[in-house]
């Protein structure tokens, strides 16, 4: 009980104390009287500071001190005695602390005539001056603070000095505390006028005493130092950018690139500094004119900088000159990517002032860390891969080249790659084989996967392993995935003429590719050679899953209404949340090759299977089992439950004629 009434009077206590430290006249006698009506629950209740009242005679009076007190309006008699000891309670704490402010006031009183005559003064003054009390309520206000902040003297004295601080900056009062120990200060703050402009002042403060050198409350000078910090932002401004094409210089590319080196130590990650010198801007320059030259320094730099991504920064480093620093990239061969991009910006020709102008560029790479991890010295080898970049003359959008010899090996092998794709499918270089699902219990070949091959015509046969990303990377993979959707229709088309009844040609699908285009495109194709939507079927992997949920189930549920099934290919690889896997209309889930390696002997892997298989049906999903080799994986994945299998043990993937064959004798594998 005791403790109660402890806490109560503290928490009285305690609003009390900041209703009269941050306020003054009507608005504390408000915020006293709200405190009263919450304390007695009485709409009632007032607080009435003696000055201003006019009380009748059947007012009961709660004394708070001879200047104030509280009054219960006409509720004579009504109130319990727990109501009255409230009350006097809150005027015990109200009397005590008005008189505490009294004596403050008192002080202040003092020096009054004083102030009168200094606030005489202070109008003459253009700067604007401030006093304040210690709590920051503002005693005195002169014409120069009038015309600065728009505010008269009326509306500003009283209030508290917070309310003209910019919402940054409005964490305030505690930086009084130590300013009154360090006795002043000078500093440069936001400030918002009347008509709600914020400006950039100079303020110094210092302490204002009695006679006793007490600090009774402070004094602030303000100046509006808005031109001068433009002036300043300019001088920053020409410091560190560029004057032609407003890029950062040098000096500011340097810093941020050393910025985020050291974010990149913290993070582990990955980043590169390109260094780009046009090729053929002198002659332009030497022949038309430096005018002519500017401005097409400026349109480089725009396709430039359009070509980048936010994140990316772009500098001019003098004359013909640029760097890019890509400060976050997922792996250094990216790097490769953008500088390809950068050149492909260039193959359009310029025009100026009437001039169809053509011009290449050289560009050199470092990576960070593996190249050095200071600006400087990244800076320096990138160029010198530029000179390296500079030999190769071969294209006039002009060319690449790494610090690094063996990342331009990886790159040149890459190019080759790419260069090959580009050709293959004008060539003819890709064929489809099929590779047999099998019914676990029945043997019966109920579907087969469509798997790409590439027949290079001087490496061979390449494995979709190594291509794919290649041809993810550089957007190929749109028409290639086209193609193997084609392909897989024009086949179905001719087995659907030789009577045999329809069964899955798995297609594989690309993340690339897996767009809100797609229903539609597989609509036309399955048009297009007039098939059932029963022969085709399309594997997605689970990482497609991951990114936007919801757009990928509209994107599936389009598919899956054209009748066309859907299962989850290296299942167990992603991180699907199983909450997600229930709401797509998926009909199979296969698991990864990666898990069936190990069956039977490691219990990890058999566990996964394992769980996989009772989890796919308690989904109600169909589950099937890829890269089965042996009769043991086999044997365990029939005993767990799986419904079907695909792997060397029953059929590598074969030519269409194999598959043909084997439905034309009705073929069943034994099982
Ligand atoms: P995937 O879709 O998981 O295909 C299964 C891969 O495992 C195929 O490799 C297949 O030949 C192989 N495989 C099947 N059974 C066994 C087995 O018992 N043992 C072993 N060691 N391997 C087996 P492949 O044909 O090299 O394809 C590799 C990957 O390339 C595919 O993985 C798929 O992600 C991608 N891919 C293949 N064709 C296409 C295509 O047309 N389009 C797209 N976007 N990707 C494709
Ligand atoms: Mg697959
Ligand atoms: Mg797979």
């Amino acid at each position: 009980m005791n403790q109660t009434k402890a806490l109560t009077e503290f928490n009285l206590g305690a609003s009390l104390g900041e209703a009269v430290l941050c306020m003054q006249g009507s608005r504390l006698d408000q915020e006293l009287t709200r405190i009263a009506q919450t304390v007695v629950n009485s709409p009632d209740v007032r607080f009435v500071p003696q000055l201003t009242a006019a009380v009748s005679a059947e007012h009961e009076r709660c004394h708070v001190s001879a200047e104030a007190f509280y009054v219960l309006s006409g509720k004579q008699g009504m109130y319990s005695e727990t109501d009255l000891a409230k009350l006097r309670m809150l005027a015990q704490l109200t009397g005590k602390l008005l008189a505490a402010r009294t004596q403050l006031d008192q002080r202040f009183k003092a020096s009054a005539e004083a102030q009168l005559q200094q606030s005489q003064i202070l109008d003459q003054i253009h700067e604007s001056v401030i006093t304040m009390d210690l709590a920051g309520f503002i005693i005195s206000w002169n014409r120069g603070a009038e015309n600065l902040f728009g505010y008269s003297a009326n509306e500003a004295i009283g209030r508290n000095i917070l309310f003209l601080y910019d919402e940054e900056e409005a964490d305030g009062l505690r930086l009084f505390d130590s300013f009154l120990e360090n006795g002043g200060r000078e500093m440069e703050v936001r400030r918002r006028k009347k008509s709600g402009e914020v400006f950039w002042a100079s303020l110094s403060l210092s302490p204002l005493c009695d006679s006793h050198a007490q600090p009774i409350g402070m004094i602030g000078y303000l100046s509006d130092i808005t031109e001068r910090k433009r002036a300043e932002e300019q001088i920053n401004h020409l410091a560190y950018y560029d004057l032609l094409t407003d890029l950062p210089n040098r000096t500011l590319f340097k810093k941020l690139v050393d910025k985020a080196l050291l974010q990149s130590q913290r993070n582990n990650s990955i980043g590169s500094l390109l260094f780009i010198d046009l090729n053929r801007f002198k002659p332009i320059n030497d022949t038309l004119g430096h005018a002519i030259g500017d401005l097409l320094l400026k349109q480089v730099a725009e396709r430039f900088r359009l070509a980048l991504r936010e994140n990316d920064v772009i500098a001019r480093l003098g004359s013909d000159e640029f760097a890019i620093g890509l400060l976050d990239i997922p792996q250094d061969i990216h790097a490769g990517l953008v500088a390809q991009k950068l050149l492909t910006t260039l193959d359009q020709a310029f025009w100026v002032e009437g001039h169809e102008l053509r011009i290449g560029a050289s560009i050199g790479i470092s990576i960070y860390p593996q190249d050095g991890m200071e600006a400087d010295q990244l800076l320096q080898k990138s160029d010198i891969a530029m000179f390296k970049a500079k030999r190769n003359v071969e294209r006039a959008s002009g060319s690449y080249a790494f610090y690094d010899n063996e990342m331009n090996r990886t790159i040149a092998g890459r190019l080759y790659l790419e260069s090959g794709l580009r050709r293959a499918l004008q060539h003819a270089e890709f064929s489809l084989l099929y590779q047999p699902k099998v019914n676990i219990v029945t043997g019966q070949m109920i579907g087969v996967e469509a798997l790409l091959r590439w027949n290079h015509p001087k490496k061979g046969m390449i494995s979709p392993a190594e291509f794919i990303p290649v041809a993810e990377e550089t957007g190929l993979i749109l028409q290639i995935d086209a193609w193997v959707l084609e392909t897989a229709c024009e086949q179905a088309r001719q087995w659907q003429e030789m009577g045999i009844a329809p069964f899955r040609i798995a297609v594989n699908v690309s993340a690339k590719e897996f767009t809100s285009t797609l229903p539609s495109r597989v609509y036309e194709a399955l048009a297009q050679y007039q098939i059932s939507p029963a022969w085709i079927e399309l594997e997605i992997t689970e990482s497609m899953l991951m990114h936007s949920a919801e757009s990928v189930i509209t994107i599936m549920d389009e598919i899956a209404a054209l009748g066309v099934t859907l299962s989850l290919d290296d299942f167990g690889t992603g991180y699907s949340s199983l909450s997600y896997l229930k709401r797509f209309p998926i009909k199979t889930l296969k698991i990864d090759r990666s898990f069936i390696q190990g069956v039977p002997s490691d219990t990890d892997d058999c566990s996964i299977a394992g769980a996989i298989i009772s989890m796919a049906k308690k989904l109600r999903h169909k589950v099937i089992a890829e890269g089965v080799e042996n009769w043991e994986q086999f044997a365990f994945l029939k005993d767990a439950g799986c419904d079907e299998i695909q792997g060397y043990l029953f059929s590598r993937p074969v030519s269409s004629d194999q598959i043909t064959e084997m439905f034309a004798r009705d073929f069943h594998f034994s099982v």
